[in-house]
This record gives structure tokens, C-alpha cells and sequence, in this order.
């Protein structure tokens, strides 16, 4: 039998630990912001000028003087005279003195005088024909104008080195005139499936065979992760093709996964294909279900993933090693997936066993507002299904159960950056 070093099933967090440590992001690359989403920030921004960069109004209505509309309201209203409009975009020309206005729209800059801004809806032009408007309300001082710098002044931190680039942080980057942005460059990530029981999805399936779920569920969940995946399709449970597979999928990649033949059957090669291609086996087995069976090793500064094969294990595996190192590759400050707490909607029996257990669940807000989890039917590891009505994994520690509306650790199933898509919950 093929000793393999490093094969004794250590706890999770040393397996994350393992992980992450033998991973770096790769080279930056410049590029527009137009296609900087979903990429991370690889230098600090400051904001190079305040925003607002002028004070401003932030309504439509009228620019006057306090003073002038302090007795103002619907049964007395106060008559002023209007100077100019100052649509968005043009500078005023005129100085707001005492008994004067000026039309004013929301975005253009506050004349010189004014105190604050009425809203259109609390004026109405006089009918002589002279052009004064009635004001039906009093303001006060400073009411409707965005100050200057009120939004970020300049000087201060934008996005420091790491962050993941959303919707919102590429809206600030434009915001602040930053055209182009150094990120991270996304890893390459080959994948291969193995099993000679497995056929492609556009391939007929016969007696005793079975289709590739793995390979593009793990695209999907690297794509989500930052990657650029590649899925190079089966490879049959022979250890000379796999290992030459493997160096084929390593030389045009940064990151290899397979999934499948990882445990101890008599099929199972990815440790004698390990040993062929030279790689060094960092761990094997974890104290984690489901997929114990997980092997991570280097080659040449390549990580490789070789996962378990059954579906659900496939997928909690990559959750939990391969894509916090594709996050860590990308650049992400914190590739970690977050936590939170939910009660729990029914018992959760504990099981003798030292391994961290992940079972699929539903959360949800209950109607007091609360967090609650709800936990699938199916959790064999063969199962993919449940996932369709689970959205997030519980976290059970080793050894521990969990009584009806206990709170437990639960790890939302989002998709980029884990902040939005939050689905249902
Ligand atoms: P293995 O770890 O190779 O023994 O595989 C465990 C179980 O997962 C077997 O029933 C396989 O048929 C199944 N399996 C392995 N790889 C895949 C895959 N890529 N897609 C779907 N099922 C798979
Ligand atoms: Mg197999």
C-alpha cells in the first residue's frame, strides 16, 4: 500500500490554515474600471478632492436668506424676488441680498448669499408678472445644502489595498475621477473530473454509468470566487493518465481541482498520481463531513485540490479550501467565508465522532424578526438536490448537538463578495 506523508486527518481550521498559508495572489495588472468589477483592489486609494466639490443644493426650489422666510408659512407667506435659475452644471452669477431668491435645481452650486434652499413645492410664482415668488415656509440655516466634502473630503481613505470591487466601489472610483485601477489578476483554474463511471452531460449515458455533476458545479463556485475556471472534463481511474493529465491541466493553469478517487478504494489514485508527478501532499484527511477525504498539495508553487467525489462533498470542500484560496489569490484581505448566528428550528442530534459536521439548511427571518435555520431533509453527501432548498451550511463542532431553538453558527451560501445575494434571506 502507497504510504503518503501528511495523510492523518487533521481538524478544519488547521486545513484553512495549511491553505491559506501556501497560497500568495499572483502579478497585478492595470485595467479600466469599466471591467473592474469583482476584481480586487492591489493599491490604496485616497479621495484626491472633496465630494461634493462645491457646496450644493439638494433639491429643486429656491436659494435665499433664513432671515427673510422666518415668519413664513401657508396662511403668510413671504414675497421675495428672483435674481436668476441656476440649473445643475451652471455657476450662479448673482449674490443672494436680503428680499432676493434664486430658482435653484437639485446639483448646482449654491449662490453666494444664501443660507438654504426651499423646496419648490413650498413656493408658487406671484401672478404679476414681475417674476417674485411666494414662499410658504421657513427653513433653517443650512437646510438642502450638501456641504463641501460632506460626502468625503479630501484626503481621506477610499478603498485600502485588497477590497473586492462591487457596484459601489466602482461608482466611488468614477465618483473621484479614477479611470483605471491596479488589481489582481484572476487565477487560472483547470479542472478534471475522475471516475470511470463518468460521462460528460452532452454525452449518452449507459448501464452503470453516471453524469459529471462535479465539474461545472466547481467552475460555477470558482467563478463566484474570483477564478477563471477551465473545465477540462474526465479523466478515466487509470494513475498513468491521470498523472499526465494532471501536468498537462498544471502546465496551462495556477490552480488545479479534481474531485473524485481521493478516498481509500481500490480505484481511488489521486495519491499514487501525487506521487507520480512529484507533488508534495500537504493534508489529506480533514475531521470534516462531509468530505473527509480531501487532498491538498503544491506543485511548483501550484496548489492543487484534489476533492471528494461525491457531490455535496465535492461542494462543501471547495467551500471550504479551495475557495478561500482563490479569494486569497485574487487578493481578498479576508477570504474567509463569514458566520452568523441563527436559532435552530429543530433538535440537532450529536454524533461521536471528533469531525466538524456541515449540514445544508434554509435561513430565514421569522416573523418576530428573528434568524432561524431550518435544516434539509437530505444531507447524504451523494445528494446534490437539497441544495436547491438550502441556502446556507450549518456549522456543527465536533461531538456537539444542538437543541430545538439553540443558536448555531451558520455559513450563508452567497455568491460574490457574500455581502449581497443573500437570496431569500
Ligand atoms: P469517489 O470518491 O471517486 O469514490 O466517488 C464517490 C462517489 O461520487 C461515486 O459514487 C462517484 O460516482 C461520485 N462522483 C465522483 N465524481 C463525480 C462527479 N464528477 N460528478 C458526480 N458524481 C461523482
Ligand atoms: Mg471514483
Amino acid at each position: 500500500m502507497l504510504e503518503i506523508p501528511n495523510s492523518a486527518p487533521i481538524p478544519l481550521e488547521e486545513a484553512q490554515r495549511l491553505v491559506l498559508s501556501a497560497v500568495q495572489p499572483l502579478t497585478v495588472t492595470r485595467i479600466p474600471i469599466s471591467e473592474a468589477h469583482g476584481y480586487c483592489l492591489a493599491e490604496k486609494l485616497t479621495a484626491v478632492h472633496d465630494v461634493p466639490q462645491y457646496d450644493r443644493s439638494s433639491v429643486d426650489g429656491y436659494a435665499l436668506q433664513v432671515k427673510d422666510v422666518r415668519m413664513a408659512n401657508r396662511s403668510n407667506p413671504v414675497k421675495l424676488h428672483c435674481l436668476e435659475e441656476i440649473p445643475a452644471g451652471v455657476i450662479p452669477t448673482k449674490t443672494i441680498l436680503p428680499g432676493t431668491a434664486s430658482r435653484i435645481m437639485t446639483g448646482a452650486p449654491i449662490p453666494k448669499g444664501a443660507t438654504a434652499v426651499v423646496k419648490v413645492e413650498e413656493s408658487k410664482i406671484a401672478e404679476d408678472g414681475t417674476g417674485d415668488i411666494w414662499i410658504y415656509q421657513s427653513v433653517s440655516s443650512g437646510e438642502a445644502i450638501t456641504r463641501k466634502g460632506e460626502d468625503m473630503a479630501k484626503g481621506t481613505m477610499l478603498l485600502p489595498e485588497g477590497t473586492l470591487l462591487g457596484p459601489v466601489e466602482v461608482g466611488l472610483l468614477a465618483l473621484f475621477g479614477v479611470s483605471s485601477v491596479l488589481v489582481h489578476v484572476k487565477p487560472k483554474v483547470s479542472i478534471l473530473s475522475t471516475g470511470s463511471e463518468l460521462v460528460a452531460a452532452d454525452q449518452p449515458l449507459s448501464p452503470g454509468k453516471h453524469r459529471d455533476s462535479n465539474g461545472v458545479m466547481l467552475a460555477g463556485q470558482i467563478r463566484e470566487a474570483g477564478g477563471n475556471p477551465t473545465y477540462l472534463r474526465i479523466v478515466k481511474d487509470d494513475p498513468d493518465l491521470l498523472a499526465e493529465q494532471m501536468l498537462k491541466a498544471l502546465q496551462k493553469a495556477d490552480v488545479l481541482v479534481t474531485s473524485g478517487g481521493v478516498s481509500m478504494g481500490d480505484y481511488d489514485y489521486l495519491g499514487l498520481a501525487f506521487e507520480k508527478i512529484g507533488a508534495k501532499v500537504i493534508f489529506w484527511k480533514t475531521l470534516v463531513r462531509p468530505g473527509m477525504p480531501v487532498l491538498f498539495g503544491m506543485w511548483h508553487h501550484k496548489p492543487i485540490f484534489a476533492l471528494a467525489g461525491n457531490p455535496a462533498s465535492s461542494y462543501v470542500n471547495a467551500r471550504l479550501y479551495l475557495l478561500p484560496a482563490i479569494r486569497r489569490i485574487c487578493g481578498w484581505r479576508d477570504p474567509l467565508s463569514k458566520h452568523v448566528m441563527a436559532r435552530c428550528d429543530e433538535r440537532i442530534e450529536a454524533k461521536q465522532m471528533p469531525h466538524t459536521r456541515f449540514l445544508r439548511g434554509f435561513v430565514y427571518t421569522s416573523q418576530t424578526g428573528e434568524l432561524r435555520v431550518k435544516i434539509a431533509a437530505k444531507q447524504s453527501s451523494n445528494v446534490l438536490s437539497s441544495f436547491l432548498e438550502s441556502n446556507c451550511l450549518v456549522k456543527i463542532p465536533g461531538g456537539q448537538g444542538f437543541e430545538a431553538d439553540e443558536p448555531v453558527e451558520v455559513e450563508l451560501l452567497g455568491t460574490l463578495g457574500e455581502r449581497v445575494g443573500m437570496g431569500t434571506v
